[in-house]
């Protein structure tokens, strides 16, 4: 499971604090720059589009059909336009996850707007729009209309007011399926023991089609500017060792093994029987590691072992990734196939400022090639307890000989974090708004002009019930600080329904300020 898929984290249990910071002092100093704006109710600052485009950023919100059907099409976009300062509209309309599809999720708070009342009996998720078939010939994913509101298209239903407010409109598409979805079991990765899970393998011509289907047919219907891409889907290097914030160690079922892999190794030389050897031996030390059956030379050692002996273990691992940036790369040449100006944005999963194994995995002066923007996720607030959650899982397999603590540490040396709290305080404290201006020059630095970097910014993502929910100081602090660090944009997220309107007015406010 991952940042924009899915769901609360287990609570964590907050104690005694070790950490010089206190929660107190990290809130006096993110709100240093607030003070002013808050003895101003978002009541006395009136939209101001010109205030808005005077920044002439990308000021986007990642919005889902329910908030439209709850409240009304023409109230929602004012709301987002007069309190967000938002002029692109990032309107979730493929997927089947929570994170970006319905109300707020079960368990949850609801804001103080939209229908308070869980949707969990009526989600269904599925494509929103209409899907045309002609784009749909050449897969077996034909069936996937989404049948939550009757007849709607949230597309048809949201483009007239946003054109006749001058915002922008993208379609965020996001590769989480369920299991009952017809055509889905053909197309399953396969695991070691020959199972079909329900997620679609990337190599499968048929799963192809469909992304590429599916982009088409969005950027022929519709009189859209783009395009923006979901796949928070970790390599079975991380599946294996658990090595994210949000997922169980589920290491028997870590990747595909079906025919197209197979095929697609053979073609660049790797050996399928090794790799299925080198994650066997690798599930055996993470069980054995969970046990906590200490390998006699220590669980690190071990761990690298494994990787030196089947170094076909990384080469699957870059396998999938290959599969998935293939997807990316073929979605972008199918949206410039309709339009040349339509643009195609790709979400950075939170795991990449997290995990220095994931990160190694990532260059951003590659993915600058294969995407006009990058909505690179930089949430501090549901942060803390995400890393907290990173810090102990991969603490319990490969680094299970460091004290947790210091492994916080080291990693926040290796990931360039500083003044970030103690394990057992990151859940209440959150990460801090320097982690977000860090990782925005991160990425900027890293694709180096050759496409545009807009964070994707934490505004009330829902957490554990002892952690620490956004307040509106958080939203203002963390949008102001990408904005600083020179981002071309933010993109609000995870979705308005599960956003309360104070932090929406601040993020708004962050924004009319920082053009100002
Ligand atoms: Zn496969």
């Amino acid at each position: 499971m991952a940042d924009d898929q899915n769901v609360a984290l287990p609570a964590m249990k907050s104690s005694a604090s070790s950490n010089p910071l206190t929660r107190r002092q990290f809130l006096n100093q993110t709100t240093a720059g607030f003070a002013a704006a808050a003895v101003v109710g978002p009541a006395l600052f009136p939209a101001t589009s010109q205030a808005a485009e005077s920044t002439q950023k990308m000021i986007g919100i990642q919005v889902g059909s329910v908030s439209f059907v709850d409240e009304g099409t023409e109230q929602v976009l004012d709301t987002l336009q007069e309190r967000g300062a938002v002029n692109t509209i990032f309107l979730t309309t493929f997927t089947y996850g929570r994170g970006l599809g319905g109300r707020q999720i079960p368990g949850q708070p609801f804001p103080d707007h939209g229908r308070q009342q869980s949707d969990e009996m009526m989600f269904h998720g599925g494509n929103y729009a209409i899907p045309h078939p002609e784009f749909y010939r050449n897969t077996v994913l034909k069936d996937t209309r989404a049948t939550d509101h009757g007849d709607l298209d949230i597309i048809a239903t949201v483009l007239p007011g946003a054109k006749r407010r001058r915002l922008k409109l993208y379609c965020s598409i996001e590769d989480v399926f369920r299991s009952d979805v017809p055509g889905v079991k053909e197309v399953a990765e396969v695991d070691l023991q020959g199972r079909r899970t329900s997620t679609l393998c990337l190599f499968h011509p048929a799963v192809r089609a469909f992304w590429t289907g599916l982009a088409t047919d969005l950027c022929e219907s519709y009189e859209i500017d783009g395009i923006l891409f979901f796949n928070e889907r970790n390599g079975p290097l991380l599946n294996a060792l658990g090595a994210s914030h949000a997922q169980s160690i589920a290491s028997s079922r870590v990747t595909c093994f079906c025919e197209f892999h197979q095929k697609a190794a053979r073609e660049r030389g790797i050996n399928f029987e090794r790799a299925g050897e080198g994650y066997t031996k690798l599930d055996r030390f993470v069980q054995s590691a969970l046990a906590g059956k200490r390998p006699g030379d220590g669980y690190f050692v071990e761990f690298w072992r494994a990787l030196v002996e089947y170094p076909e273990i990384v080469l699957w691992d870059r396998l999938f990734d290959e599969g998935k940036h293939q997807v990316l790369t073929e979605v972008k040449a199918a949206v410039k196939a309709v339009r040349r100006d339509l643009e195609v944005g790709f979400h950075i999963e939170h795991v990449n400022s997290f995990n220095p194994i994931f990160r190694a995995t990532r260059r951003y002066d590659d993915l600058a090639r294969k995407a006009d923007f990058l909505k690179v996720v930089v949430y501090n607030n549901c942060g803390g307890e995400r890393y907290a959650h990173f810090i102990r899982n991969i603490g319990s397999t490969v680094f299970r000989d460091v004290p947790h603590d210091e492994l916080l540490r080291f990693n926040n040396h290796l990931l360039n974090y500083e003044s970030e709290g103690s394990l057992a305080d990151l859940p209440t404290a959150g990460l801090s708004t320097d982690y977000v201006a860090r990782e925005t020059r991160r990425a900027l630095e890293g694709v180096q002009g050759k496409c545009r970097i807009l964070p994707g910014i934490d505004i009330g993502i829902p957490t554990g019930k002892e952690s620490r929910k956004a307040s509106p100081e958080d939203s203002y602090a963390a949008v102001a600080a990408a904005l600083k660090a020179g981002a071309h944009g933010v993109i609000l997220s995870r979705k308005y329904s599960e956003m309360r309107l104070a932090n929406l007015a601040a993020a708004g406010r962050a924004v009319r300020d920082a053009g100002a």
